[in-house]
């Protein structure tokens, strides 16, 4: 093994880029960072960059810290990258839901008491706080509105961009355009059985151009990461859930120009973008059947944009700029994301599968990988 620690990372969505810049942080690893791609062009490029935190109704468990320990980074992140001279476009106004059933009011109120406990505040607005707030929204059927301020959305691609940048200032290799085709085993030299299953380790990393010896690996191919792990011989189901959404522009800002929060309701996310424009999303569409292809249903997206009009009924004279889709990385048979090492490998660790939150889980996922890689 060479003085510093060579680490190779696979797929640069939001998920490898923050992974490349928080290991670029650390003296003693030499990063490259690998993609078939151009940065973001998987799902990150998709998706709208909300962070779900305080307002989910995740709780307790992985998935909460997770979501928490993301946070908590974020609010670190975004001064220290603009210190290095990248500005990522960023809502800090919070996250208004938009309840319209008061049956489900007491589930809101139960959040909003655990949350207090844990040091996050949730505010439970009456109808007329909403409409006072936000008035582009249809008072008639609005129950209430839980706004979260400590909760985020950022710009994905953006991001990303900012987070090979900073880590390409900070020493890692970018090699882009150039995709992983197979590895190079190895067996552990480490381990005095060198024979048994379980001790094999990956030596090198190859593409069509080149091979890349690597001490670890980590997989951050999102839905490219099951065909890598077949390379290796154990099986990663995962699946791709497709989500569209559309770009729209009114005349001039909805509501209250100074107080513009990502807005959710009925499933729907309203996005500010600046300059008139927001972002509506997204669908969540599954295969008709595992492993065949999957086409945006352009009824789901109508439906989409009628609920989206339900609810903020001044979108109905929004003209429409574009519609996109991208396929969501999720697990198959377990719980997103996956973080863990590779069975029967000492030296890969998969980070993938992010589903829904990739963007948010980003930053939790990158302190793990950087404890794997350092041993602790
Ligand atoms: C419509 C939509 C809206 C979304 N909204 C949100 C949101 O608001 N908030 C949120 O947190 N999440 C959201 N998501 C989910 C989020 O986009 C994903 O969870 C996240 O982008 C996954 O990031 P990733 O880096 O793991 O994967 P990706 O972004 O897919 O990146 C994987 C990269 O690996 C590369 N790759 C694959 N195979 C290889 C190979 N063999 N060699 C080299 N490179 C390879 C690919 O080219 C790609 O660039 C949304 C998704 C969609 C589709």
């Amino acid at each position: 093994m060479s003085q510093r620690t060579r680490i190779i990372v696979v797929g640069c969505g939001v998920v490898g880029a923050m992974v490349a810049y928080e290991l670029s942080r650390c003296p003693d690893l030499t990063v490259t960072l690998m993609d078939g791609q151009l940065p973001g062009h998987g799902a990150t490029g998709a998706a709208l960059g909300i962070l779900m935190g305080v307002c989910s109704q995740k709780v307790k468990g992985r998935n909460w810290r997770l979501r928490e320990a993301s946070l908590r980074r974020y609010h670190t992140l975004l001064p220290e990258l603009a210190a290095l001279g990248f500005s990522v476009p960023y809502n800090a106004q919070g996250i208004l839901s938009v309840c319209f059933d008061r049956a489900v009011l007491p589930r809101w109120e139960s959040l909003q008491a655990i949350r207090e406990l844990q040091g996050w505040p949730l505010e439970i607005w009456k109808p007329e706080q909403v409409a006072a707030a936000c008035p582009h929204l249809a008072p008639d059927q609005i129950a209430a509105g839980i706004y979260s301020p400590c909760d985020r959305q950022i710009a994905p691609k953006a991001l990303t961009q900012a987070l090979v940048q900073a880590a390409a200032g900070n020493g890692v290799t970018c090699r882009f355009q150039e995709a992983v085709t197979g590895f190079e085993l190895g067996w552990d030299q480490n381990c005095d059985d060198q024979r048994s299953l379980g001790e094999r380790c990956v030596q090198a990393v190859t593409t069509l151009r080149e091979t890349y010896a690597a001490d670890r690996v980590v997989l951050t191919a999102g839905l490219g990461t099951g065909a890598l792990t077949a390379m290796l011989a154990q099986p990663l189901p995962l699946g791709p859930v497709l989500g569209q959404g559309m770009r729209v522009r009114v005349t001039s800002p909805l509501g209250d120009p100074q107080f513009q929060p990502v807005i959710n309701g009925d499933d729907v996310h309203l996005v500010p973008l600046g300059g008139g424009e927001y972002g509506v999303a997204a669908t969540v569409e599954f295969p008709p059947e595992e492993g065949m292809a999957l086409e945006p249903d352009s009824d789901l997206l109508q439906a989409l944009w009628q609920r989206a009009i339900a609810y903020c009924p001044a979108l109905a004279q929004a003209e429409i700029l574009e519609t996109w889709h991208g396929l969501r990385p999720r697990p198959q048979g377990r719980a997103a994301p996956v973080i863990e090492p590779l069975a029967g490998f000492t030296n890969v660790l998969l980070a993938t599968g992010h589903y829904r939150n990739g963007v948010f889980l980003a930053p939790a996922t990158a302190a793990i990988v950087r404890d794997w890689v350092r041993g602790q």
